[in-house]
């Protein structure tokens, strides 16, 4: 996994993403099984990080494809381990008990997430910025409680959100949290990364076609035998279980999708998104759905949160300006849904024109 050489601008036309495998944001179809000289197919679930991942691949035999997902998932309940911020004892929580104090060494895994946050961050001048935590927090309880935070409490939360008061020093591999009560909330960002650890971990297996789904954000690796990829179907919006428009065929790439089909809260009315403008405090309001393609989970998954909060038109221009990055938005207007893609993202498999915003 080659996470460290971070985000490239635009040089050229690339066209590295072909067809993947159905991506449903929060349920999975997938074609029937098949099994040849080239390998059986597997697949095995395990719940981590408060979601289902999802791992299918292909091996020689049962007894390979099961120590392999093993292996995988146990590497995503190291990461779960490092970044929740669920668990008080986590690397990540330990991080925050420091906040307003000295610089703190960190692991390699949380320096790596960390680093990219901070580059998204300063790419979207703070539209994704895991400093939200405190803000995360009071929404949380909002969709528990079905009211909206209390303005003062939002109002201090808001005071403790900002990237700019992260510091980091990669020789040192220290992180440093300027204000007190800062609070890291890696909820856009870790599942992404911990489907590229899992991909690569089955890799070392030797198995290279395989592809680890952890709800919307799925991982891809080489395309199953015979095929040119996996398809990846996009769901249409707000209808789960609808009959998807969309499919795409993907391989050795990534895919995520954000979206309020299932985590959001109505308030008089109105819909509120988990995703949250770290800029005014606000969670996302109305019906919209984000996916991004790219070359692995740590850059698509922060950057569904990019173009949410910045909206079609400035935040497929930042994709727009990323190498090897597309991005698709479907969104629910008064006229009726509206769907806006970047310039790369591929041609969908039924021919459904892509509406430029
Ligand atoms: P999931 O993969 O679980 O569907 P998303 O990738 O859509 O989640 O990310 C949403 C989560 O990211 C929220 O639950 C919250 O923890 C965090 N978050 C929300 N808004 C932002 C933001 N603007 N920047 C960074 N993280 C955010
Ligand atoms: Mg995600």
């Amino acid at each position: 996994m080659n996470v460290s050489r971070g985000l490239r601008p635009e040089k050229g036309l690339t066209s590295a993403l072909r067809l993947a495998f159905f991506l449903f944001p929060f349920s999975f179809f997938l074609p029937p099984a098949a099994a040849g000289p080239a390998g059986t197919r597997f697949t095995f679930t395990e719940p981590h990080m408060g979601t289902r991942f999802r791992i299918i691949l292909y091996a020689p035999d049962e007894a390979a494809a099961k120590e392999a997902a093993r292996d995988a998932f146990t590497r995503i309940a190291e990461l779960d381990g490092i970044m929740s911020d669920y668990r008080p004892a986590s690397e990540l929580m330990r991080l925050c008990q420091k906040a307003g104090g000295q610089p703190v060494r960190v692991g390699e895994d949380l320096f790596v997430v960390l680093s990219r946050a901070q580059e998204v961050s300063r790419l979207s001048a703070g539209a994704f910025d895991v400093t939200v935590g405190p803000v995360v927090r009071l929404w949380r309880r909002a969709r528990k409680t079905q009211q909206l935070p209390d303005p003062e409490k939002l109002a201090r939360a808001r005071a403790l959100v900002g990237y700019r008061n992260v510091h980091l020093d990669a020789r040192a591999r220290t992180v440093q949290l300027v204000k007190p009560d800062m609070l890291l909330d890696l909820g856009g960002i870790a599942k992404g990364y911990a489907a590229d650890a899992a991909l690569a971990v089955l890799k070392r297996h030797g198995i290279a076609q395989a592809l680890v789904a952890a709800g919307g954000d799925i991982a891809l690796g080489a395309a199953p035998p015979g095929k040119e990829g996996w398809t990846v179907a996009i769901a249409p919006l707000g209808e789960p279980g609808g009959k998807p428009k969309r499919y795409l065929l993907l391989h050795d790439a990534a895919v995520s999708t954000s979206g309020d089909a299932e985590q959001h809260v109505e308030i008089d009315g109105k819909r509120y998104s988990h995703i949250i403008d770290p800029r005014t405090g606000m969670a996302l309001v109305g019906r919209a759905s984000v996916t991004v393609l790219g070359p692995n989970g740590l850059t698509v998954d922060p950057l569904t949160k990019v173009v949410s909060v910045l909206g079609p038109q400035r935040g497929l221009r930042i994709i727009d300006g990323l190498q090897g990055v597309s991005a698709l938005v479907v969104r629910q207007a008064d006229k009726g849904v509206q769907t806006f893609a970047s310039k790369r993202f591929p041609k969908t498999r039924n021919g459904d024109s892509n509406t430029k915003p």
